[in-house]
């Protein structure tokens, strides 16, 4: 691509492309991990603020003291120890910038949330991408060596698989001298959090959002938690970049959905037993499915070709990630939605798979 008008480095980016968000057509969508479920009432009150108008006439707090405060106060940390930005993407952004542009590599899976290569480009950081074992698992000493930096997902993203913390606390240890960024967009759906973990090493730094267990990707509002010289980094960048990031509102509602617990733990107890439950319905549809412990499943259709089954089910009005990928171009990604979504999803599966041309639809499995 290229333009007279655009810079050099800019005719260069190849931008992130997110799953798709279809207009109008009324689809089962469960392509982009978002939670089925309605936000929680205490936050939605916050719409109904006669305050609220007054709010938005001025700038909104350019420190977001008050959702800092709330956030400091659900996981036990100090105020300085919180970062707030508009999504995790912007957080990542931040931290790419403040903490990654070095000489070494930054090093990440070779599968993982594909924006990563992307802020690299973005910000000129090189990087190294360590494969996955076959099972898509994490081998922890390779992220060993001269690096900027690691930073992966866990659960990983697409694959859904969960690295215990005594492994992220080995990463910790093999990168003592350099950030490691641990991305908890979907550690609420099973995982254990590695915020317990801050305390105890100044490298550390966990991003997490509101878009996925909280129900609010349309609010974008992520944070980070670290030691308060890497919030401090983190406050720097963003003070060079937009001192307002986060609107009146978002802090409202923000702040009354962390504080809500209750709700979190409700809704995510209830997608955690439809994930369960639709995997092993997919198992027996002779589906391989990774074992997952986020909002969605990693699956392989052993029937049909994973691109002809996205586009059967696509015809069908239900919509499921497939990436044109290495390694995973066999499988398909489901995020979770409500039981009658997910047995709309088994039942087209059935169908198309049963159909009599399934079998000239399959990919690169021999007949
Ligand atoms: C969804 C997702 C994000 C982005 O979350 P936002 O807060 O909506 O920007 C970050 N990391 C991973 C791994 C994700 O899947």
């Amino acid at each position: 691509m290229s333009n007279p008008f655009w810079s050099p480095a800019l005719s260069q980016l190849e931008p992130y492309v997110p799953g798709e968000q279809p207009r109008g057509r009324k689809l089962i969508k469960l392509n982009t991990n978002e939670n089925p479920y309605r936000p929680s009432l205490r936050a939605l009150e916050v719409l109904a603020d006669p305050q609220l108008a007054d709010a938005l006439r001025r700038y909104p707090d350019p420190e977001s003291t008050d959702l800092c405060a709330v956030i400091a106060e659900q996981f036990g940390v100090d105020t300085e120890q919180v970062f707030v930005g508009n999504g995790s993407d912007e957080v990542l952004a931040h931290s790419f910038y403040s903490f990654f542009r070095r000489d070494e590599p930054l090093l990440f899976p070779d599968i993982t949330y594909s924006f990563y290569p992307v802020y690299c480009q973005l910000y000129g950081i090189g990087y190294r991408t360590p494969a996955l074992r076959d099972d898509f698992s994490i081998a922890v000493a390779d992220y060993a060596g001269p690096a900027a930096g690691v930073i992966l997902p866990n659960p990983n993203a697409p694959t859904g698989r969960y690295l215990p913390l005594a492994e992220i606390e080995q990463l910790l240890q093999l990168q003592p001298e350099r950030v490691v960024a641990i991305d908890e967009a979907y550690i609420d759906f099973g995982g254990d959090s590695a915020v317990s973990l801050i305390d105890r090493y100044p490298n550390l730094l966990v991003i997490r959002t509101l878009s996925k267990s909280h129900a609010l990707a349309g609010l974008r509002l992520g944070y980070a938690l670290g030691q308060a010289h890497l919030i401090e980094g983190l406050d720097r960048t963003k003070n060079s970049f937009n001192s307002y990031p986060i609107d009146s509102v978002a802090q409202r509602l923000g702040a009354a959905a962390i504080s809500d617990s209750a709700w979190l733990e409700e809704s995510s107890g209830k997608v955690i037993a439809t994930r369960e439950r639709t995997a092993e319905a997919l198992r027996a549809l002779d589906f391989d499915v990774v074992p997952s412990k986020a909002n969605f499943l990693l699956a392989r259709p052993r029937a049909i070709g994973a691109k002809a089954l996205y586009l059967a089910l696509r015809e069908r009005g239900i919509l499921v990630r497939y990436f044109d990928k290495p390694r995973i171009g066999d499988y398909l990604r489901i995020s979770i939605g409500t039981d009658a979504e997910m047995d709309q999803l088994l039942a087209s599966c059935r169908e198309i798979q049963t159909a009599p041309d399934a079998s000239q639809t399959r990919g690169q499995e021999p007949l």
